[in-house]
């Protein structure tokens, strides 16, 4: 049998849900009930470094073609949601600060996302990012 290579522990994004039972549903193939979820599964792929799903929801029209983040030393270390906010208009803002580490300095980055609903899928859009 294939060694099981899956992350098993406590969700990145600090549901205080396990991976499993939390993102990795949506990692999966899932979709999320709203703007908030879809912005924590994108936090905990950041952090898992999963680059196809980051890219699969982001919009098109905003979507880098890569991300490479199989080079980065950041490593994220945890995420707290401070506001969401829907629209009537399929449209919805999150602001987060996600604390990460890169080069023995914690840092943290606090970005106000904006997000869009397509075809019942929420999607990123991009985001302010304020210090
Ligand atoms: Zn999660």
């Amino acid at each position: 049998m294939k060694p099981e290579k899956k992350y098993r522990g406590p969700c990145p994004c600090g549901s205080l849900r396990t991976y499993e039972k939390c993102c990795q549903i949506l990692h999966e193939g899932g979709w999320p009930a709203d703007a908030e979820a879809l912005m924590r599964s994108r936090y905990s792929a950041f952090a898992l470094k999963l680059e196809p799903y980051l890219l699969a929801t982001w919009h098109p029209r905003t979507r880098p073609a890569e991300l490479e983040l199989s080079q980065s030393p950041r490593r994220w270390l945890g995420l707290k949601v401070l506001r969401h906010e829907q629209g009537a208009d399929g449209t919805a803002v999150v602001e987060f600060i996600a604390r990460h580490k890169a080069g023995g300095r914690v840092q943290e980055l606090r970005e106000a996302s904006r997000f869009v609903q397509e075809d019942g899928r929420w999607l990123y859009v991009d985001g302010d990012i304020a210090n």
